[in-house]
């Protein structure tokens, strides 16, 4: 049936995922995030701590092999050599990856240190108006905070694109998206492990659970680094493990097509237009995909500088509420915030489509990514009032989730 074609390629998740992170580190039960760690260069982390590393890879490839995961090839840590290289490699991410020592700064912060050129920090991140891309040199020191927000963006910023062609890392044929580009990155991204038992039956690797492989192996890295004192990576690598929950928060990144049932596959299987199904289903998708995203980052970058009650009401939800899951582990974490975030999905796509512009939600001949004259910021002031109540109220939800896994996963790696 063809159905991975189906699914969509997103350029981004919550795009913006520094400007949440923060909020969700000053929740009452975290004041641990504003302690000062010591700035430290990933070679020197790796040359002190290298059998303790190699220890991990191993451990983590059982793993992998123990949940029948078909694809990886193991590629032991040099212990020999403990570099950089080495570390992308037996990571198995993009072996060009930048890897900036850097801070970033939030929306209305000033600092004396100058800004870094943005291709320093990534030869991918391409600027968006009206947010804010910018970066200075990490300094001596950082809070535990600026550490996790700064780096909490970074998966996005290079290391997972372009992996599929690397026959060493043992991926596998890639399930969905392209093989270069923004969407190499998705199956790393998005986890449709709720789809129906068609998708289930004709494309059972849409539903394959790779981004939970990504999570498992950067907290076991942060684990190690936090309890041999190098707290820098500790919480660098524990942001990195973050991100994946977020991104699986956001209801588009757990359903591959919200706003479809059951009979809308059946119908595809018959249908003489599949096409035309196709490019209907996918760019709607991806439109309301693209404005989610974009009222939550602008209202949060909002925030920084001029808050409303709107704005107010978002960061509560990252900051407030319920400060941990107990008992978890990364498995259970992915599986509990995969289920809340799917079953939110059909509301979150109808909120959104009664909230904007029949064109932008509606029309599958309008692309919202390649439309020059989609103003950011026209666009989410032009949400009726009642419907801003209403998108409010559910972001709120996803966001109380967001920000709930991410405290339960630096709970986990704090305290191993
Ligand atoms: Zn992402």
């Amino acid at each position: 049936m063809l159905l991975i074609t189906l699914l969509v390629s997103p350029a981004h998740a919550w795009g913006y995922h520094y400007l949440m992170t923060g909020p969700m580190l000053s929740h009452d039960t975290t004041p641990w995030a504003n302690d000062s760690v010591t700035v430290e260069p990933l070679d020197s982390f790796l040359t002190a701590e290298a059998a303790g590393v190699a220890k991990v890879f191993d451990e983590f490839y059982v793993w992998l092999g123990q949940k029948g995961s078909q694809r990886f090839k193991s590629i032991p840590f040099d212990t020999q050599a403990p570099s950089t290289a080495a570390f992308l490699r037996s990571a198995r991410i993009n072996p060009a990856s930048e890897l900036p020592m850097v801070r970033r700064l939030l929306p209305g912060e000033t600092s004396a240190a100058p800004l870094l050129d943005l291709g320093s920090v990534s030869s991918i991140l391409k600027p968006v108006a009206p947010f804010r891309y910018d970066f200075v040199a990490a300094g001596e020191t950082m809070t535990i905070r600026e550490v996790v927000a700064t780096f909490v963006d970074e998966p996005d910023w290079h290391y997972d694109h372009s992996l599929w062609t690397i026959t060493e890392y043992g991926y596998g044929e890639q399930p969905f998206g392209k093989p270069e580009g923004e969407s190499s990155k998705a199956p790393f991204h998005m986890y449709f492990g709720h789809e129906n038992f068609l998708v289930r039956a004709f494309a059972p690797e849409v539903t394959e659970n790779i981004m939970v492989e990504r999570v498992e192996l950067f907290a076991r890295l942060s684990e190690l680094a936090i309890a041999e004192g190098h707290a820098y990576w500790g919480y660098r690598f524990a942001a990195w493990s973050t991100h994946y929950l977020q991104d699986l928060a956001q209801p588009y990144h757990s359903k591959a097509l919200p706003s479809v049932g059951g009979g809308y596959y059946l119908r595809y299987a018959v249908s003489s237009k599949k096409d035309a199904m196709k490019t209907r289903a996918s760019q709607l998708a991806a439109n309301r995909h693209f404005l989610y995203e974009d009222f939550v980052a602008l209202k949060l970058q909002q925030h920084y500088t001029s808050p409303d009650t709107t704005s107010t009401a978002l960061v509560t939800a990252l900051n407030t509420g319920v400060p941990t899951w107990s008992d978890t582990n990364v498995t259970e974490i992915v599986a509990r915030l995969s289920d809340k975030s799917a079953s939110h999905a059909r509301t979150i796509d109808k909120t959104i489509q009664k909230s904007f512009t029949e064109r932008m939600v509606d029309d599958e001949t309008y692309d919202l990514e390649k439309d020059t004259a989609y103003d950011v910021t026209a666009t989410m002031a032009a949400i009726p009032e009642k419907q801003r109540e209403k998108l409010l109220s559910e972001t709120v939800s996803d966001f109380a989730h967001a920000g709930i896994a991410t405290r339960t996963l630096l709970g986990l790696v704090r305290s191993n």
